[in-house]
């Protein structure tokens, strides 16, 4: 195989994990691409030999379980050239580091892959009248369950007197977690993000929109990127689509992915990165005298006497309970819903196959 490794994939991530992982799986004939953007089942990918359209092939489709088995914005991929045409075929998605999950638009509760292969999460929030703690604690929930290493970034610091302050709040809230300050109209705390901004390391930007992501993104790259106006391009049957980029290589060699905001961001399965966004009350909460204290009017519960202590916020202990039912919530819905699918695929394939194909659709 002719692994041509050149600058162009580097710039979007690829290093010696990568490689590595991409020889040892043997695929024949194939090269490694990584998924830059997706729109409904088409996907935009980066090669060796640039960037391309790509779509999964017919036997993908079929193995295809959940729909977080299908490829999502920066996962590397195993890809057959297609001779004369423009056009690859994914046959593969190679093993993701990390995978950034939401909860699908829509009524049947179901997995969306955000981002893949993230190595740094940052979360975005502005220190102007936006600034709200109890969004990036949900952040951080995602980011701890998704595998890649939170980082909070308070943007917006040239509107704020207060900057200290508010950094001590949200490490507070973000136990384990660096918090930085930044004003990119100011040209602010750059340096601090460079351990992050590392050559071959990606890095993804989250956050509600209006935080200043375009303008973080922008500052970072040095210059104007194409990220508000769509690129034109040519779908499989011809027609016009417009579609963005999600993924931007960097100056300094990292790769930035930039990922939908906080309004859809539903959680998805993700109890043990809540635990870990909780710590502290997961620790407090060990010293409850019963085990299953749920810390509304039990004896001896150590929850709600920190409270009283004021050595825990009445508000964080709030937003961990919220976070704690939606889940809860969210773990019936779905259980109800495989078993019906389950039921209605027994019925119409006559076998015990709870096999369920998507036709992927982008929202
Ligand atoms: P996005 O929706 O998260 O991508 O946010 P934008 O990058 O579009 O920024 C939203 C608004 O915040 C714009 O009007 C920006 O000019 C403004 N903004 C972004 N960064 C800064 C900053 O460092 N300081 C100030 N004062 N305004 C900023
Ligand atoms: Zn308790």
């Amino acid at each position: 195989m002719n692994l041509n490794e050149n600058e162009q994939m580097q710039a979007f991530g690829w290093n010696e994990h990568w490689k590595t992982r991409f020889l040892a799986d043997e695929y024949k004939e194939m090269i490694p691409a990584r998924v830059i953007a997706q729109f409904a089942n088409q996907y935009r990918v980066i090669t060796q030999h640039g960037e391309c359209m790509a779509a999964v092939s017919g036997k993908f489709q079929f193995e295809a379980i959940r729909r977080s088995d299908f490829p999502g914005v920066g996962d590397w991929t195993a890809v057959q050239p297609l001779a004369g045409e423009k056009r690859v075929v994914i046959q593969a998605v190679l093993p993701r580091t990390t995978v950034m999950l939401r909860k699908a638009a829509g009524s049947i509760p179901e997995e969306q892959v955000i981002g893949a292969n993230i190595d740094t999460l940052l979360i975005v929030n502005a220190l102007n009248e936006d600034f709200n703690i109890r969004k990036i604690e949900r952040y951080l929930i995602v980011a701890w369950e998704s595998g890649a290493v939170p980082v909070v970034l308070l943007t917006k610091a040239d509107l704020c007197d207060d900057v200290a302050v508010k950094i001590a709040a949200v490490e507070a809230a973000a136990p384990g977690v660096f918090v930085h300050a930044v004003s990119a109209l100011q040209d602010m705390g750059r340096d601090a993000l460079s351990p992050y901004l590392q050559p071959g390391c990606t890095v993804a930007l989250t956050g509600s929109s209006g935080v200043g992501k375009s303008t973080l993104l922008n500052w970072l790259a040095g210059g104007d990127l194409q990220r508000v106006q769509g690129i034109r391009e040519d779908d499989a049957r011809g027609r016009h689509t417009t579609t963005h980029r999600e993924l931007f290589p960097l100056p300094g060699g990292a790769v930035m992915m930039d990922t939908p905001g906080m309004r859809e961001l539903q959680l998805w399965d993700a109890e043990e990165g809540r635990q870990e966004a909780f710590a502290d009350i997961e620790a407090v909460a060990a010293a409850c005298r019963f085990r299953d204290c749920r810390h509304e009017a039990e004896d001896g519960c150590a929850v709600k006497q920190a409270i009283a202590d004021g050595t825990l916020d009445p508000r964080r202990f709030a937003s961990y309970r919220k976070t704690g039912r939606e889940l809860e919530y969210m773990n019936r819905k779905e259980q109800t819903v495989s078993k019906r699918l389950k039921k209605s695929a027994e019925k119409r394939l006559g076998t015990n196959s709870d096999r369920r194909k998507y036709s992927q659709m982008d929202e």
